[in-house]
């Protein structure tokens, strides 16, 4: 410590006793503005500060100081500062403390004259925080420097749950103004995110957690709301146990894992020991729990790291959990309207599944990513999900109107009249369009010469595979096996992953499935397999590249996937293949399990086929060398375009610069197609290009015969195929191939109209 700072805890008295001395001036006598300067007072004193300033959030982004001990009186109700100015506007626009102890070198740093505060050289500020909404700043200030300590900011962020009391009791500005909008309940606002599932919904918003009331902060007895907090855990425990239970019953599902590991949490001894920690400094049961809350909250805008980030994600619904059986308010996903879209911040695990799902008809998400646990399960359910929609929950009110266009990542609040039939109108079409693809779901898919298409399925979870039977796919041309991987908190042992491949195999009924050995690693993270952080992970370590350096992954996951099929026949899949030499290492790896099975008398697979994924450009120079060593390969659109446009896919910066319906994509193709034909490989594409009706029609004209897509796009796909005639097909490809054009989508959909195509 420098010399000239002064050890200013001498007669420091520590939180419990200053929260008391808060909550007798609180129910104490006076106005809330004399109460107010009270309390500034009185932390002053405490903190051996010579200012105390309480700045409370305005209409605007006002943060307008409201009692000060220490500043000019005349600069109450006078100094406003914006969210953002300054370093009391820094604290509230960041949300988290700040101490300094020379305040003045801050780049922040811009004093009021009026408050006459450039005298003060160090100062420490919280913000003003209740249910994730910032209410002010609480700031002290020292004349002499001084080095905050960390016990220090955290008393002063315990002091700050009393302010807020006030704040949101309304005594210092209206509940009105404390929720600002943007003129919200009347004007229609269009809203973008991103896609996280696509689908239609019409309903009426309902808020995810509308604020429980914390009621009281300050304790009267330690031992009392110990008492409490332990009862509340128990009774939230037993209600996650329920859960489970009630899940399992339900049938099989990667849904439980995620429970699982959500309720392994809700016992997580040091966020229990945290809370108890608060409440011995002075705070009620549910005091303590927003105190660590909104710990969680600030610490998760600090870590980008997904896995954490989950992690955090899943303690902060917790403590809202914890919240509800403290008041005893545990109604979750009761009462729903009839057609919900749920808005939130961000949804754990359990939460999706707690809401009725026959009332769910889309869920809109201030954050969100395409691999949070939320997205995939209901990418599973089939709900439809727009992620990263700015403040969506400060512009929408309770049970306003709402459109959700998940495919475009749009949301419409309160739409007018013109937009809501318009949309009513999409959504007949589509309603319309669904049953149709169902009742052709058994017609071949066959074009108009006669020429057999095959449309497999892709999968990924247990739940999608309802859709092979109800899109009449002929089998599954992708199962990604990660994404089981993904949603899980460890990694699964053989027997489980055995027991996962088994029940897929079982509920294909005799339908050919296509596992994808673990692609891990670029976009797809698991989030106990972290290594360090690369530059270019999509070209980093992933996917077979792993498998080869750490053969006890891929070992164990062939050995699962013999077990599972038992007598059945398989088909294995590996990813990222580069050049032949490490189709042939995972081949041993496979001879290897094959061998081990044998020697212990398991039954074999009846038949196996093994196959590479074409998703690095190199490989197609190599198909002539690795036709005698595998039966199939199937391109991966996704990566392979990535790689050759050298366009990160993930980098939305990009979207739409690259077509895939463009010469060079197709020229590529029709090599493969010649190249796998030549050395004997069965050949499907599983990219998203399968799925898209007019690449389809582009594929199949280059020469492809199988593609595997995402269960939505089957029906579409099957009505292209139906109506085209794979001759004129290709010789229209052909001429596409000498294009010059960025896209030749338009030329494609003119072809396809002119020839009565449905696309
Ligand atoms: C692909 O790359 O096209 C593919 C199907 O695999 P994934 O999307 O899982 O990378
Ligand atoms: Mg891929």
């Amino acid at each position: 410590m420098d010399g000239d700072s002064v050890s200013a805890t001498a007669n420091w008295v520590g939180p419990r006793k200053l929260l008391r001395r808060l909550r007798d001036v609180m129910a104490g006598p006076g106005d809330a503005q004399e109460r107010l300067d009270k309390i500034a007072k009185l932390i002053a004193a405490d903190l051996v500060a010579e200012v105390c300033s309480i700045y409370v959030r305005r209409a605007g982004d006002v943060l307008e100081l409201f009692a000060t001990e220490g500043l000019k009186p005349g600069a109450v109700h006078n100094t406003r500062l914006r969210v953002g100015e300054g370093i009391v506007g820094a604290i509230a626009a960041d949300s988290r403390p700040m101490a300094l102890a020379e305040a003045n070198k801050h780049p922040n740093f811009a004093y009021r004259p009026e408050t006459g505060e450039e005298i003060y050289t160090s100062m420490m500020g919280v913000p003003i925080l209740r249910g994730g909404r910032m209410l002010g700043v609480l700031a002290i200030q020292n004349r002499t420097r001084r080095h905050y300590t960390d016990e220090e900011v955290e008393t002063l962020e315990t002091v700050s749950m009393v302010v807020a009391e006030m704040v949101v009791g309304g005594e210092l500005v209206g509940a009105a103004e404390q929720n600002p909008a943007d003129g919200i309940g009347l004007k229609p606002l269009r809203l973008e995110g991103i896609r996280l599932n696509g689908g239609l919904a019409l309903g009426r918003a309902v808020l995810h957690r509308p604020e429980i009331p914390v009621g009281r902060t300050v304790a009267e007895d330690a031992e009392v709301e110990k008492q409490r907090l332990e009862t509340a855990l128990d009774s939230m425990h037993r209600r996650l146990d329920d859960m489970l239970a009630a899940a399992d019953a339900e049938g099989p599902g990667d849904h439980i894992d995620i429970l699982k590991t959500y309720r392994m949490f809700a016992k997580d001894k040091g966020w229990i020991r945290r809370i108890v920690e608060n409440i011995d400094n002075g705070l009620t049961a549910e005091g303590a729990v927003v105190r660590v809350q909104d710990d969680t909250r600030a610490r998760m805008k600090k870590v980008d790291d997904a896995y954490l980030r989950e992690r955090l994600l899943d303690l902060e619904d917790l403590a809202f959990r914890l919240l509800q059986h403290l008041s005893g308010e545990t109604g979750a996903g009761k009462n729903l309207p009839e057609d919900t879209i749920l808005i939130a911040r961000n949804l754990g695990p359990a939460d999706l599944l707690d809401y009725d799902r026959a009332h769910l008809r889309a869920l809109i998400l201030e954050e969100g990513s395409s691999t949070s646990h939320v997205a995939i399960v209901a990418k599973a359910l089939q709900i439809p999900v727009v992620g990263r929609v700015k403040n969506v929950l400060d512009r929408v009110e309770p049970m306003d109107s709402i459109l959700v266009d998940g495919g475009n990542a749009l949301c419409y609040i309160r739409p007018g009249d013109e937009v809501l039939s318009a949309f009513q109108t999409s959504m007949r079409l589509f309603e319309e369009k669904r049953a149709a693809y169902l009742a052709a779901k058994d017609l071949p898919s066959v074009t108009r010469d006669g020429v057999d298409i095959t449309l497999m399925m892709n999968a990924g979870l247990l739940i999608d595979m309802v859709h092979l039977h109800a899109t009449g796919a002929a089998g599954i041309g992708l199962y990604r096996t990660e994404v089981p991987f993904m949603v899980r908190s460890d990694f699964p042992d053989t027997p489980t992953q055995a027991d996962l491949y088994r029940k897929i195999i079982d509920q294909a009924e005799g339908k050919p499935i296509t596992f994808r050995t673990l692609d891990i690693g670029g976009d797809k993270v698991l989030p106990y397999f972290q290594e360090a952080q690369e530059e270019n992970p999509a070209m980093g370590w992933r996917a077979i590249r792993i498998a080869i350096d750490r053969p006890g992954l891929l070992r164990g996951q062939l050995r699962a996937l013999i077990q599972a099929s038992s007598g059945r026949p398989l088909r294995v899949m590996f990813p990222m293949i580069a050049n032949t030499d490490e189709f042939v290492q995972a081949r041993a790896m496979l001879d290897k399990e094959l061998g081990r099975a044998a020697q212990r008398g398991m039954t074999l697979p009846e038949r196996i086929e093994i196959g590479a994924m074409l998703e690095v450009p190199s490989l197609i120079y190599q198909l002539d060398t690795l036709g005698p060593k595998a039966d199939f390969v199937s391109i991966g659109s996704n990566d392979l375009l990535q790689f050759l446009f050298a366009s990160d896919r993930g980098n939305p910066r990009l979207d739409g610069r690259y077509d895939s319906l463009s010469a060079p994509v197709l020229n590529v193709i029709r090599d493969i197609v010649r190249r796998s034909e030549a050395a004997g490989l069965e050949l499907s594409v599983c990219g998203e290009m399968a799925g898209n009706p007019l690449d389809a029609l582009a594929l199949i004209g280059l020469g492809v015969r199988r593609l595997s897509m995402s269960p939505a796009n089957i029906g579409p796909v099957r009505d292209a195929v139906r109506g085209a005639d794979t001759q004129r097909l290709a010789d229209f490809t052909e001429t596409l191939t000498r294009r010059t054009d960025r896209s030749l989508r338009q030329a494609m959909a003119d072809f396809a109209r002119d020839h009565g195509i449905p696309v």
